[in-house]
C-alpha cells in the first residue's frame, strides 16, 4: 500500500508573509491535496528575538483568506526537548563540536578569505583546540557555539523539479546548531521536526538547496530517512529585483488591503512557472487537481501586478451574485442581483462597487460650471426621454444634445458626468443613468443635491 505524503509549509513568524512565501505555501498545498496527502503547518519560532506572536496570527490568516487550511499546526518552540535529545545524539557520536569564535571574529576570518578570493568556508580552527585551550576559554567564560561536522562527501539526490543534484560538502562550512545562549538554529530542528512528523516532501525555494545537502548529512547522521526534496525556482519582482520578506508592498497584508481577491493571486501563483496561462480560480481543488510538479520549470519566474490586477478583474466579471451577495450586504450595497450583474462587468476591485452604489443612492452635489454649461445641461434635461433606459437610449440622448448644442467628446461628455456624479472619474454614464432613475437625474442636471 502507499502511504499517502505529509508535507509541510514552515514559515518563520517574524514577518510578513509575501507572495513568494504563499507561493511555497500553495505549491505545498497543491502537491498534498493532489496525492490525498496531509499538510502540516510548522511555524519556525526558535528565534526568540525576531518571532512575534502577531506574525504567527496574520500568517494563519493570510493563509486562511488563500483557502489554505492546513490539517494540522505545530510550532518548534514547544519542541526543544525533541532538539535536546538529537543534539546530545550527535554530541555522543563525536559530530558536534564546540567553537568560541565571536562573530566579528568570524567576519574578519569571512572577509579575508574573500579578498584571497576564496570561499568564505569556515576553516574548523575550533576543532583543533586541545582540551587544555578549550578549557582555558570557559574559564574565561567563555561560551561555545555548536558546529556540525559534515562528513566529507558528496551529496547526491533526484530534485522533483531541478532533476539530478550533487553538492560536495567541501565548498560548506560546517553548520552552527545551536548558539551559545542554547538556541537551536534552523537547520538541526527542521530536520528533527520533519523526521518526527513523517514529512515526506519538502517542496521549498531554490535557496534552500544547500541546506538541502546539509540537512541529508543531519538525517543520515541521526538515522532518519529524509524526505524527497523539491526545490521550486526564485520569485522575482516585475523588475527583476528580488523579492525579500520586508518588501511591504507584496505581503499578503498589502494586496489583501488592496482588495485583491484570493482566488486571483492564488490562480496566478499556481501557474507561474508553467506553460499554462494563469486563470483566476473558483478553488484550491479544481487547481490540485491539474496540479504537478514536474510542469514547473526551472527558471526563475516574475511577479507581474498587472497580470494579477487582470486577473482580478476578470474574476469579478465572472463572479456570481450568490457569491458576491455576503460581501455587498457587509458593504451596504443593494440593487440585488440586478445590480450586481450590471456592475460587475465594469470592476476591477469589488470594494468599487460600493462607490458606484453610493453614487447611485447617496445624495450628491452635482457639479456644475453655470456660465459655461447652463444651456447645454437644459438641451440635457429636454431631450431625457422617458424610461426604461438602456445603452441604447443613453446614445440617442446625448446624440440629440450634441445636435442641439454642437458639443461633441469631452466637451459633451464631462459636463454631463460632473452633473450626475459629482465627478470628473467613474463607471460608464449609460451604466449609472438607467440605476440612477428620471427624478435623480433630472434634479442633478438642475444643480439640485439629490
Ligand atoms: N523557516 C524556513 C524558511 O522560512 C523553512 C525552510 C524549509 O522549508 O525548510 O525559509
Amino acid at each position: 500500500m502507499i502511504t499517502p505524503p505529509i508535507l509541510r509549509f514552515a514559515p518563520s513568524p517574524s514577518g510578513l508573509l509575501h507572495i513568494g512565501n504563499l507561493r511555497t505555501a500553495l505549491l505545498n498545498f497543491l502537491f498534498a491535496r493532489h496525492e490525498g496527502g496531509q499538510i502540516i503547518l510548522r511555524f519556525d519560532d526558535t528565534d526568540r528575538e525576531r518571532c512575534e506572536e502577531k506574525f504567527i496570527r496574520t500568517i494563519r490568516d493570510d493563509l486562511a483568506w488563500a483557502g489554505l487550511t492546513a490539517d494540522r499546526e505545530t510550532r518548534q518552540s514547544g519542541r526543544t526537548d525533541a532538539y535536546d535529545s538529537a543534539f546530545e545524539k550527535l554530541r555522543h557520536a563525536g559530530l558536534v563540536y564546540p567553537c568560541y569564535e565571536s562573530a566579528e571574529e568570524l567576519e574578519r576570518k569571512r572577509r579575508l578569505l574573500l579578498e584571497r578570493k576564496r570561499p568564505p568556508i569556515y576553516d574548523r580552527a575550533a576543532l583543533r583546540l586541545s582540551e587544555s585551550e578549550r578549557a582555558a576559554l570557559e574559564a574565561r567564560g567563555c561560551k561555545p557555539h555548536w558546529r556540525f561536522l559534515l562528513p566529507g562527501k558528496t551529496l547526491q539526490w533526484r530534485d522533483l523539479i531541478c532533476g539530478e543534484q550533487r553538492i560536495s560538502t567541501a565548498s560548506l562550512s560546517d553548520p552552527v546548531l545551536r548558539r551559545a545562549d542554547g538556541q537551536y538554529l534552523y537547520m538541526l530542528p527542521s530536520v528533527v521536526d520533519d523526521m518526527d512528523m513523517g514529512i515526506s516532501h519538502v517542496i521549498r525555494g531554490a535557496d534552500h538547496i544547500a541546506n538541502t545537502a546539509v540537512q541529508l548529512c543531519l538525517f543520515a547522521a541521526l538515522q532518519g530517512e529524509a524526505p524527497r526534496f523539491a526545490h521550486h525556482s526564485l520569485m522575482l519582482a516585475a523588475d527583476g529585483s528580488k523579492l525579500s520578506k520586508r518588501l511591504g508592498g507584496l505581503s499578503l497584508a498589502r494586496l489583501r488591503e488592496a482588495d485583491i481577491e484570493p482566488m486571483a493571486l492564488v490562480g496566478l501563483l499556481a501557474r507561474l512557472g508553467t506553460a499554462k496561462n494563469p486563470d483566476p480560480a473558483s478553488a484550491i481543488e479544481e487547481l490540485a487537481d491539474e496540479f504537478s510538479l514536474g510542469d514547473l520549470s526551472r527558471a526563475p519566474v516574475r511577479f507581474d501586478p498587472a497580470a494579477l490586477n487582470s486577473l482580478n478583474a476578470r474574476l469579478l466579471h465572472a463572479m456570481p451574485y450568490s457569491r458576491a451577495r455576503p460581501r455587498l450586504e457587509a458593504l451596504g450595497v443593494g440593487g440585488g442581483e440586478d445590480f450586481w450583474n450590471i456592475v460587475r462587468r465594469n470592476l476591477s476591485h469589488f470594494g468599487e462597487a460600493q462607490e458606484w452604489w453610493l453614487l447611485i443612492t447617496a445624495p450628491i452635489r452635482p457639479v456644475i460650471d453655470e456660465a459655461e454649461d447652463a444651456a447645454m445641461l437644459e438641451a440635457a434635461r429636454d431631450f431625457l426621454p422617458p424610461p426604461p433606459w438602456d445603452a441604447h437610449s443613453c446614445k440617442e440622448w446625448t446624440g440629440k444634445i450634441s445636435q442641439a448644442t454642437g458639443r461633441k467628446g469631452r466637451s459633451l461628455f464631462m459636463p454631463l458626468r460632473l452633473a450626475l456624479t459629482g465627478r470628473k472619474h467613474g463607471p460608464e454614464l449609460e451604466i449609472l443613468l438607467p440605476l440612477m432613475g428620471r427624478e435623480r437625474v433630472m434634479a442633478r442636471l438642475s444643480g439640485r443635491k439629490a
